[in-house]
């Protein structure tokens, strides 16, 4: 890509009498005849606006030799003894004649930008944003931190319940159905004291096909499409860098650099398309042997000493025992409040006895994470 160059002539203002956007050409005020100097931020030169997509100075470029001489010649200098500025390449001020020193200031020209792209922006705000998050979050830490701080308070057992149930369960004949590949005739065994048994396999019979499943089965190809999106080169766009020269002028290089945009394409290809198809198989009835609830008893109550329900076994049956304990507490910590315990044995049940006192650890939440035997 072609580079195209040109050089933007920056203005300054005279301190002296206020005169504005003095050409950089002109060395002396036009109105007061001052030598540009330092001081003041003379030397600061102007540029324009420029153009915040391509980087383009929105200026006017100069090209007579006066002015490209001028930009060529270095950065300027400003002399020891009357503070007048001076072209880059001259060794006598030309304001008084005086030569330039070592220890002469001089502008600083701007280095040659580089190709690279400059990073992007720092998005504005959103430090303020991380900032507002740790916020929240320190906040719902102290909460959290608050609420599990736990106190330890006295309460006292106002009720003690238990729930024992007996199920009676009879090992009976039942007739079932089930795939033929998967049965085979196994004589049945009957409990001895309720375990020991074989449910078995007998009398397999009125077979037949009924649907098992389903298999996918190929059947043709079919076109399938989506809408995707891909960068593709739309044309050119400018884009400019700049370099201040130190002397008034500014340096500025543009070149033509391919420009990308999104474009939508329908993305297709050809598949194996697919249809279900039903899988039959041999279905029997049979006979076997399977537990079958047949009684079921409860017995509770608010005492301390929990009882089974009697219940007669007979010759193929077994017993199923299930138990159920309760404590009820009511302790005082921002009035009444109530909590239940549920012993696991008889034992940790009997271990709580009606009107005992207890501690109990509860968080700022009202969450009770521990009971204990008051001692
Ligand atoms: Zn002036
Ligand atoms: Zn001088």
């Amino acid at each position: 890509m072609a580079k195209r160059t040109r050089i933007i002539e920056g203005t300054w203002n005279c301190t002296s009498c206020d005169t504005r956007d003095i050409p950089a050409r002109l060395r002396n005020c036009p109105s007061c005849n001052n030598p540009r100097e330092e001081t003041g931020q003379e030397s600061e030169f102007e540029f324009g606006d420029v153009d915040a997509a391509s980087g383009k100075a929105q200026r006017e470029g100069v090209t007579d030799e006066k002015a490209l001489s001028a930009s060529g010649a270095g950065a300027d200098w400003f002399c020891d003894y009357c503070g007048a500025s001076n072209r880059g390449d001259t060794p006598l001020c030309r304001n008084c004649r005086a030569e330039r020193s070592a220890t002469s200031r001089a502008l600083v020209a701007e280095p040659e930008p580089s190709d690279a792209p400059p990073p992007p922006p720092a998005k504005k705000g959103s430090s303020r944003k991380w900032l507002y998050v740790g916020l929240v979050l320190l906040a719902v830490f102290m909460c959290f931190f608050w609420g599990s701080r736990t106190h330890d308070v006295t309460g006292k057992v106002v009720a003690t319940e238990w729930t024992r149930t007996v199920h009676r369960e009879s090992f009976q004949r039942v007739s079932k159905t089930g795939w033929r590949d998967e049965l085979s005739t196994t004589s049945p065994r009957m409990p001895v004291n309720g375990q020991g048994e074989v449910p078995g396999v007998e009398n397999i019979r009125d077979c037949t096909r009924r649907q098992r499943g389903t298999r996918q089965v190929a059947d043709g190809t079919e076109r399938v499409c989506s809408t995707k999106t891909r960068e593709v080169q739309c044309g050119t766009e400018e884009k400019c860098t700049r370099q201040k020269l130190g002397n008034g002028y500014m340096k500025e290089v543009c070149e033509d650099v391919p420009k990308y945009c999104d474009e939508s394409y329908e993305d297709c290809r050809t598949q194996t398309r697919y249809r279900s198809e039903p899988v039959y198989d041999l279905s029997c009835t049979y006979d076997t042997y399977a537990w079958k609830e047949v009684d079921v008893r409860e017995q509770s109550g608010n005492d301390s000493s929990p009882r089974w329900p009697e219940l007669p076994v007979g010759r193929n049956d077994r017993l199923r025992r299930e138990e159920k304990y309760l404590v009820r507490i009511q302790y005082e910590d921002d009035g009444v409040q109530k909590h239940e315990l549920e012993p696991k044995s008889e034992a940790e049940f009997l271990s709580w006895k009606n009107g005992q006192s207890v501690s109990l650890q509860v968080s700022n939440l009202g969450t009770v994470s521990d009971v204990a035997h008051a001692p």
